[in-house]
């Protein structure tokens, strides 16, 4: 079966196979930049060098998909928080920013696509179109509403915010929504096939259920019902309580962590949405070939739709262990 048919008919409940072995989020490693020549920080900020270092998912193990950016800050950068760089190629540039007192401290900027990596990631996903969009789906990954509000306001203030000024905290939200849903939408006009709304911050072991029912579920909603093209909502954390509110949200797919109980969230899913998942990242990063065989085929067995690592792929995770989830699946998903 063709590797986007397969993709696509398991994200939306039709016949597979097997299921498919993808990642809902970022993929790349130090080893398969040494193997391509292409570094980071350079491939967050260079198109050319961002579509081949994506492409090696593809390319050196098998995974069937490939995705840009490989961070959650584009969206931060243009609404004007400041990005600390690390030259070290494992890091991910992060925001060391103090956040905006107030929302209407926000400016969101009149040509928002045209600003800081936002021409650069469009620019990647047509250079991955053309050359792989036959073989393999191409997927962006955006902030989710509440990550964003985050960045905004600065992670580790936002729940003395929820705490002391609630209201606030949906004006943040709404203008991430804004912001969200314009780009994500030209990603697919740019050539994603597939965008991940990935609200990493949103995790429910920060927030608890109920907070994120407040102050993140409405707004991914949101952000869902006003894309144009297939979404997967990606959660951090064990979002078992709130596993009802990620398939009302309406996105194609949800993309649960290991600590989320997988049969739970496929029977709950069943003639809704996909499930993704839930590949401990951490037995992908530091286990056996034997162990990571195990734990791939816990998710076959909970018969996940997309198989696929709980959250993102360490840079430092070797390129044998994430082969052998792939072949894992290749070999056993479909028996
Ligand atoms: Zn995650």
């Amino acid at each position: 079966m063709d590797v986007v048919d397969r993709f696509f008919n398991a994200l939306k409940g039709k016949e597979v196979d097997r299921p498919p072995v993808t990642c809902a989020n970022q993929t790349a490693t130090v080893e398969q930049m040494e193997k391509v020549g292409v570094f980071w920080p350079e491939a967050h900020k260079d198109a050319e060098k961002m579509a081949v270092l994506a492409a090696q998912a593809w390319e050196q193990l098998g995974l069937e998909v490939v995705g840009v950016p490989f961070c959650q800050t584009v969206e931060a950068e243009v609404l004007g928080c400041e990005i600390k760089w690390s030259d070290k190629k494992d890091a991910i540039p992060s925001v060391p920013f103090e956040g905006y007192a107030s929302p209407d401290d926000v400016t969101v900027p009149e040509n928002l696509l045209e600003q800081g990596r936002i021409p650069v990631v469009f620019k990647a996903l047509e250079i991955l179109r053309e050359k792989y969009g036959e073989q393999v789906p191409i997927m962006g990954h955006v902030n989710g509403p509440f990550s964003l509000a985050s960045h905004l306001t600065d992670p580790s203030k936002m729940m003395k915010l929820i705490l002391t000024k609630p209201d606030v905290v949906p004006e943040f939200c709404r203008i991430s929504v804004d912001v969200i849903s314009e780009y994500a939408n030209a990603m697919y006009d740019h050539g994603a096939d597939v965008v991940v709304i990935e609200d990493m911050i949103a995790s429910v072991d920060l927030l608890g259920p109920k907070f994120y029912e407040d102050f993140s579920f409405p707004f991914e909603k949101e952000l869902a019902s006003r894309l144009k093209g297939p979404s997967i909502l990606h959660i951090c954390g064990n979002a078992t309580s709130v596993l009802d509110n990620m398939i009302a949200t309406g996105s194609d797919g949800i993309s649960i962590d290991s600590k989320v109980d997988a049969s739970l969230a496929v029977e709950k899913s069943r003639g809704k949405c996909a499930v993704l998942g839930n590949v401990d990242a951490l037995v992908l990063l530091n286990g056996t070939v034997d162990e990571i065989q195990k734990e791939t085929m816990k998710s076959i067995e909970a018969n996940v739709d997309l198989v696929a690592p709980a959250c993102a792929i360490s840079p430092l995770n070797s390129n044998k262990n994430i082969k052998a989830m792939v072949d894992t699946v290749v070999e056993y998903g479909g028996k």
